[in-house]
Order: C-alpha cells, then structure tokens, then sequence
C-alpha cells in the first residue's frame, strides 16, 4: 500500500487543490451545495467519518481524487461552491460594511468557554456553546467583523452512553487534532514553529498552544494546554470542558481570561470591543485593566475605557451556574497581581461582590462591574435578571439596574432541514435566507400548499426514524443487549402523533413532569385513535446524580412493556441528534420551572421546522407565543404552595392539552390525510417565529444597539 502523505496538499490534484481549504472552513457546514460536494465524493467516507470533511480528505485513496479531478459533473459542483465561498469570505455588500463601512478595521473579541460549530469539534456542552456557535456563524454571514477565543479541550465533552439499567455513564474519547479542521498558529512567517503564549496560573508559568478554527470569516483562537511544554498536571487545564473542581475552574478561567488575552496581543490584534460570553471570561477585564495601569492609567481610568468597551450577557437565573469563588482560593491566585492594578486586597475583592456580606467572589458580580452594558437573553429573563442582581446597584431600584435583555435567537441554515428549504426556496424565493429578518416575507407562508408543507415534514420525520434505527442498530451490534434495541425507539410508529423533549438533564427543566401521574400517561399513549409517543434525550453533568436518576427513570419507562414501546431515549444528545429531532417530531415539549429558563434555543429550532411548540409560558416562549402557533402549558396561576403542587398543577394542564387539544388536532384528517388544521397552526409558528427568533435579528441587534456604540467609543 502506498504510504498516506502526510500534508493533504500533496494528495490532492490541483484542479481541486482548494477542497482543502474548503474543509478547513466549518462555512461548508451550513452550506448545502459542499456538504453535497463532499458526499459526491465518497458518500460512505462522508458517513463513516461523521460528515468531517477533513477526516475524509486524510482517508479517500489518492486515485479516487484524482478520478474527481477530471469529472465534469463534480468540478462544475466545486466551481459553482467555490465562487460562493469567495462571494462570501470577500463579499463589500454584507450587511454590515453596507451599512457601517468606517466600522470594519477593529474587531469584536467574542469570548466564551465553548463553542458548538459541529459535532466534529467536541468544545460544547449544550444551549451556552451552541449560541455562541451560531452567534458567530451569524456574524460571518452578515460581515461582522467578529472573532472568537475559547478553548481546544484535549477531550471535550463527554459521550454518553447508558448501562442496561438505565445509568449515564461518561465516556471521554481523546480528540484527534490532525482529523479535525482545527490548525496551529505558528509563530513566524515561514510556518515552523508554533505559537506558544506563557501565562502566569497562580505561581506557575503554562504555555498555551494556540489553534485557529475558521467559520466563514470569522477566526477562532482556541487555548491548548496539552503538550509537553507544560507539566502533567498543568496539561489537564484544557482536558475536559466542566470537568474539575473549584480550583480546577479558577484556573481555567484564568486562562481564558487573561491567558485568552495574551494570545490575542502575541496575535498582534486590538480588538476594539470585548463580548464575554457568560462569567467564564471576566478576569479578561481585569487584564485589560493591568495593561492599562502598567502603561500609566490610573484604574478609575483604566475602568471608564474597559467599560465603555466591554458588553458582557448572562445566561441563567440558576445560581449554581454562576462561578462564586472562596476568597481563600482568589487570592492564591491573585495576592501578585492585584498590586499591578494599584489595589489592595479589599479593593480587589469588592470587584467580585455585590455587598458586604458577600460569601464569595462572583464571577458574574466582576462582569456587571466591569462591563459597560449587560443583558439577559430574553424578556423575562432581563427582567429576572435584573432583581437577581439588584444588590449591584444598591443606589438604583430594580427598574434601574443596567441589564437591558436581547433575546437569542439560532442560526437558521445550520437548523433548518433540507425539505423545509426546499420549500421555503420554492415559494419565499430562492434568497429568502438573505431576508429571514424581513417579517413581510414570511407572510407568504400561508401560500404553500398544505399537502407540500405536511409532505416536507412527514419526510423529516421519517428521516429521524431512520436515524433512530440506525444507531439502534449500531447499539445491537457493539452491545448485544436486545432490551436497549426497544428503549432506542425502535418500537415507535411514524404516522403516530411524535413528541420531543431534548435538552440538558437540569433538574429545573423537569424532563420527567410527564410521569406525574402514569396512568393518565398511559391512557395517552395507549389511545387506539390516537396514540401519543415520546422521544427523550440529552446528558446530565458528569457529577449530577440528581439528573442522571432522570435519565434512568425515564430509560425505566421506555423499558416497561406496559409503556408499549411509545417512550424512547435516545442516547449522546448532541448537535446531530438535535438536528434529527427539531426537525423531525411533531411537537417540541418543554416543560421547565419557571422563569428558570433563561431562553431555550431548541424550540425555536422546532420553529423553523414547522415543528409545533408545547411549552410552559417561560423563556423565549413567554415572547413568542400568540394563542394560535402552538400551545402555553399554563396552569393559571403565578405562585404555587410548594413544587409539587406546582407540578401536579401544571402536569394536569400538560395533559389536558395533549388529551383535548394536540392529538384531537393532529388525528384530524381530510380525505388525502392531510391535517389541515395541524397545518394551519404550523404555518402560523413559522411565520411568527421564523423571522424573530433567528440569530439574523440577533446578532444585527447586538450590533446596532452595543457593539457599534462601543466601537465608536473606543474610536475616540
Ligand atoms: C440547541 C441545543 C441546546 C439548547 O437547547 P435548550 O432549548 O436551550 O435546552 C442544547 N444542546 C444541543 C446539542 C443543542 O443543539
């Protein structure tokens, strides 16, 4: 056998020498016609390597590129691909430098502690990571001169598999750098040696190896600690994403923060706004404040400027996701460094608290004080938020407190399926991706056909059963055990009425509220007319008992042949398997304790699906429903005697709808089976959500209301 060349270069043909750049670009990712170019190119390899492209590139026999090299049929496919990644990477008409052309030469910092731009890179977790993926996803396609820095975790996030009784179990595969679109930054112009940028972690000095991922035209420098310039335990900073404990999470901090600072000065850019990405990333302000303070600037000063150029959002109302940490701990780390800032011990510390009895350095407290603006990420979410933090602000009312909200949105190529676009092309036109914004366009919804429409989405959800199969399948083969085949969802019908519920195994979203009362449940999916079926997924943290006890009573129910193989779990939720299902069931269910839910982002991936929205009045929701796109789960009442009468009030209401509303709607039929009154509603959740919840109206928001504000700022 012929050895494997080590660079793809010299692999691959010249005519179609830019594959390789165009792998190493995660744009091919929400850009159908290279997704297609590369199944052209091995439709298996395309499978078999997870759609990474890269992986691909390293596996396809050379004599099969060069095959390619010299088919019309696929180098008309690469040109007409290629001209639109040029169009895009270099396009002066995106929105963003039409409308702010002075604006383009400094960029935004984004910085968060993931990012989910594809399975193929394993830096995210769940809702945060995805957001912050789309965010910047978003940002390329509307010329925002945006870039990112995060983390190159040597082992991400864990896969999830379940034992036969139902216990999550973590399993850790090493992420394998060379098949991954992920490159070293090197430190010279002739591409020798990598970039490596010291940072002091408490006494020590970590080097930190910098990758960069591209999607689209935005870059992102990710921090590695894994190699052998640092000691072993020093390596393990970037092994696991939420991994450690206290002491681990400082330091990761530290890294990001600070350490992602230094990487973007041996980088040589200065960027003109800063955007962190949740509490992970505020000690960045406090290293923007030494270099400040070293070259001069008083810290007062040093503060006005970071303030005026620092916009920071906040994620949750859940306390324990926010970083407090012992004052003990904090000055092991910082008793060296807050002198460089000209404070004191006491000084410092009061960055991270709110009042005097506080109990701990709050990494969000440090963010609202040091950043200019703040939001949540919905309407109720500002408004929770605001009381939450009131105490920052002890001279203000809560009306007062400086966090205003923008509420998320998704990137819609990444989430919309492929027969949605096909229908939406049709009768949106072909740019409608290009308006999605534009409210007046999705008023055209309500021309598509009825029986094209239902047709589309009987097609996604045939789709997610195959999936479901598949990796059933896949279950049987590795592990032999037969109960595991059913739990999968192998027993589910595809003409019977389809619910989902996907998401973290937090226990505030409550992901087993409709077992409350199992005999009613039963006589739901038991229904001879009309049956109703579950589909479950998602992970809890690797340390969470509490949610892994969810996942196993759910995995129970899914087991329990009086459930009649009507309840299915699927296992290693992650962004694929999100995709099969927001695309692919009939109703997105989300049932979260209120106001905990700071936003959800999966329902309104549903959205564009024409996937119908059963949710409790909390989050996006709380803004996006209307009485006619989908259905609250409201129990009537704000304030509840104790959770469980909460949740026997508001199960009750979730039945009661499923019993008299969803499934009597979605079983009523014409005479070509086609559920019109299904459909209408259907239409109305796209027309009203699609244009709004979109990282379209998003992303311009953040820029029209604080990144161009703050950018002029830092002008002057
Ligand atoms: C969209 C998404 C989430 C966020 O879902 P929520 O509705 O916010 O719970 C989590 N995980 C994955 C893999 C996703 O794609």
């Amino acid at each position: 056998m012929q050895a494997e060349p080590l660079l793809l270069s010299e692999k691959i043909p010249a005519r179609i020498a830019r594959l390789e750049e165009l792998a190493y670009n995660f744009w091919w990712s929400w850009h159908r016609g290279s997704r297609d170019l590369f199944k052209m190119l091995d439709r298996t390899l395309w499978r078999s390597t997870g759609h990474n492209p890269v992986k691909m590139l390293r596996e396809v026999p050379r004599d099969h590129l060069d095959e390619f090299a010299a088919d019309p049929l696929f180098l008309r496919q690469y040109d007409a691909v290629l001209m639109a990644l040029d169009a895009d990477l270099n396009n002066g008409h995106l929105w963003f430098p039409s409308a702010y052309p002075d604006l383009t030469a400094s960029p935004i910092a984004y910085f968060s502690a993931e990012f989910g731009l594809h399975r193929s890179l394993p830096i995210y977790s769940g809702g945060l990571g995805v957001l912050a993926g789309d965010h910047c996803k978003e940002a390329s396609d509307i010329g925002l001169p945006l870039l990112a820095v995060g983390f190159l975790y040597e082992m991400g996030y864990f896969r999830q598999t379940l034992t036969s009784d139902g216990w999550q179990e973590a399993v850790y595969p090493v992420f394998e750098t060379k098949e991954a679109a992920i490159r070293e930054v090197m430190c010279d112009d002739e591409g020798k040696d990598c970039l490596f940028v010291p940072v002091e972690v408490g006494d020590r000095e970590v080097q930190l190896q910098v990758w960069r991922v591209q999607a689209g035209r935005v870059n992102f420098y990710l921090m590695d600690a894994h190699h052998d310039l640092n000691k072993p335990w020093d390596q393990e900073l970037t092994a696991r994403l939420y991994g450690g404990d206290q002491e681990m999470r400082i330091q990761q901090e530290i890294v990001l923060g600070i350490g992602g600072m230094r990487v973007l000065r041996a980088l040589g850019v200065d960027p003109a706004v800063y955007h962190l990405n949740e509490g992970h990333s505020s000690f960045l302000a406090l290293e923007r404040a030494r270099e400040m303070v070293e070259a001069g600037k008083s810290f007062e000063e040093a503060c006005q400027i970071i303030s005026d150029t620092t916009h920071f959002t906040t994620h949750t109302p859940v306390p324990a996701g926010h970083d407090v940490f012992p004052f003990n701990l904090v000055e092991r780390y910082f008793y060296n460094y807050w002198p460089r800032l000209g404070l004191g011990r006491e000084e410092f510390m009061e960055l991270g608290c709110a009042n005097k009895d506080c109990n701990g350095f709050n990494m969000t407290v440090l963010a609202l004080h040091m950043a200019g603006q703040s939001n949540g990420v919905s309407k109720l979410h500002g408004e929770v938020s605001r009381q939450m933090w009131q105490a920052v602000w002890p001279e203000k009312q809560v009306g007062e407190v400086p966090i205003t909200y923008v509420t998320n949105g998704i990137h819609v190529p990444s989430w919309v399926g492929d027969a949605m676009n096909a229908i939406y092309r049709k009768h949106l036109g072909p740019d409608w991706i290009e308006q999605q914004d534009n409210l007046a366009l999705w008023e055209r919804i309500i021309d598509v056909p009825d029986e094209d429409l239902w047709a589309a989405h009987m097609h996604l959800k045939r789709k997610l059963m195959s999936l479901i199969r598949e990796l059933a399948r896949r279950a049987r083969v590795e592990r032999r055990d037969p109960e595991q085949v059913l739990t999968s969802g192998t027993l589910l019908d595809p003409e019977a009425l389809v619910i989902g519920f996907a998401r973290r195994f937090a226990t505030y979203k409550r992901a087993t509220l409709i077992f409350h009362d199992v005999d009613r449940l039963k006589r739901l999916l038991h229904n001879e007319y009309r049956p109703v079926q579950f589909i479950f997924a998602g992970k809890a943290h690797p340390a969470d008992d509490g949610g892994k006890r969810l996942i196993q009573h759910i995995y129970n129910a899914a087991r329990d042949p009086s459930m009649g193989g009507r309840i299915a779990f699927i296992e290693d939720y992650d962004m694929r398997v999100a995709r099969y299902l927001v695309q692919g069931v009939d109703v997105w269910l989300n049932n979260p304790r209120r106001p905990h839910e700071a936003s959800g982002t999966s329902g309104q991936k549903a959205a564009i699906n024409g996937v119908l929205n059963l949710s409790i009045l909390d989050g996006w929701w709380a803004e996006g429903y209307n009485g006619a796109n989908g259905w609250a789960i409201d129990a009537g009442q704000e304030e509840f005697e104790s959770e469980w009468a909460q949740d026997t009030a508001e199960a009750e209401a979730l039945y009661n709808l499923l019993e008299d509303e969803v499934a009597p709607l979605f079983y009523k039929r014409d005479a070509d089976d086609v559920p019109r009154g299904w459909v209408r509603v259907m239409k109305e959740s796209i027309r009203t959500a699609a244009p709004v919840f979109c990282t379209r109206r998003m992303v311009k928001e953040y820029a029209e209301r604080f990144y161009v504000p703050a950018m002029r700022r830092a002008q002057k």
